[in-house]
């Protein structure tokens, strides 16, 4: 650890020497802990990746905080040997080592209380002690459950009303008002537009390592979850049907995002360990009917973009209400 750390101290001494200050601009940022977008300067922006919370410390991917902190692209580097980053601002230097709560400053290293972590691949940075750093002032607002970084003398941000993740189950209902985005048809389905890209190229993944897998459902609207629901119930009883099947405004199908794509057993293991990387996530996961309310669907799977699916998978976290709850404060 004693070289590892002089030898960030050689790094962050050569960058004061050899960059140039990199002009820096104050920013005004807004992070929303569960979600892959920000505002930076009133302008709601893509990440390629999530926010969160983990024991209470706000996690961001190290680019994004970069910037809110007014650090420039040319002003990231990353070592991959020693898994360090080096952020050059106007005028600080700091170096940060994944797994290690040292944060490397020119006046010597500053113990944290919090690890960067690094989660597929990429470097996440304790939001506070960095941009705290850099002189920003770091927030949490409660009512937007979000976090605010910004200069003390530019005063708050504005927080967007953003649905980040939409959870349906029995417990939360769509909104009354709710409104189904564009859809799109696939094959003799419809689908939310979101889906189109993400689902062929999961189907045209499959095709290629031989898997074969069918829609047997997608898009419903209400009237359609509703005469299912009353039909199961009709067959099968009403406890069978509670168990198995969302009343009418509590399905996913309604939202556009979820598809039953049935196969073999092997289908089934192939699609829950590589539906992530396409943004979907097995919605009704084995044993965990207790938190979904349904029994274990292996052919439902619900959409929720690359960054979040991504995460979920390589924290070990199954279910949507327990990723909301745990990483996302809500
Ligand atoms: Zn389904």
């Amino acid at each position: 650890m004693k070289r590892t750390i002089t030898a960030l101290f050689a790094i962050i001494m050569l960058l004061c020497m050899a960059v140039n200050a990199v002009s820096a601009a104050a920013n005004q940022t807004v992070f929303l802990p569960g979600g892959d977008v920000y505002t930076l300067n009133g302008r709601q922006q893509k990440m390629d990746a999530v926010t969160f919370i983990e024991n209470s410390r706000v996690f961001v991917p190290v680019r994004y905080l970069a910037y809110a902190c007014g650090v420039r692209d040319g002003g990231i580097s990353w070592d991959d040997f020693s898994r360090t980053v080096t952020l050059q601002g106007e005028n600080q230097v700091l170096a940060l080592q994944a797994g290690s709560n040292q944060l490397v400053t020119v006046d010597g290293p500053v113990e944290m209380d919090v690890v960067p972590q690094v989660i597929s691949g990429r470097m996440y940075l304790p939001a506070r002690w960095v941009a705290q750093y850099f002189g920003y002032t770091v927030e949490w607002d409660e009512p937007g459950n979000a976090v605010l970084v910004y200069l003390p003398v530019d005063g708050k941000p504005q927080v967007i009303p953003t649905q980040l993740i939409l959870l349906v189950n029995k417990v939360q209902g769509l909104p009354e008002d709710f409104q189904t985005g564009p859809l799109v048809n696939f094959g003799t389905y419809q689908v939310s537009a979101l889906l189109q890209q993400p689902l062929q190229q999961l189907y045209d993944t499959a095709a290629q390592q031989g898997i074969q897998i069918t829609m047997t459902s997608a898009y419903r609207s209400y009237t359609e979850q509703k005469a299912l629901f009353d039909e199961h119930a009709r067959l099968y009883g009403l406890s069978v049907t509670e168990a198995t099947v969302a009343p009418p405004g509590h399905g996913e199908h309604q939202t556009g995002l979820a598809v039953d794509i049935a196969g073999s057993d092997a289908a089934y293991r192939w699609l829950e360990t590589n539906c992530p990387r396409f943004g979907f996530i097995l919605r009704y996961p084995r044993g965990k009917e207790y938190i979904t309310g349904y029994a274990y669907e292996p052919w439902h799977f619900r959409y929720v973009g690359v960054p979040v699916a991504t995460f979920m998978q390589e924290k070990g976290i199954s279910t949507l209400e327990e990723y909301l709850r745990i990483y996302a404060g809500q």
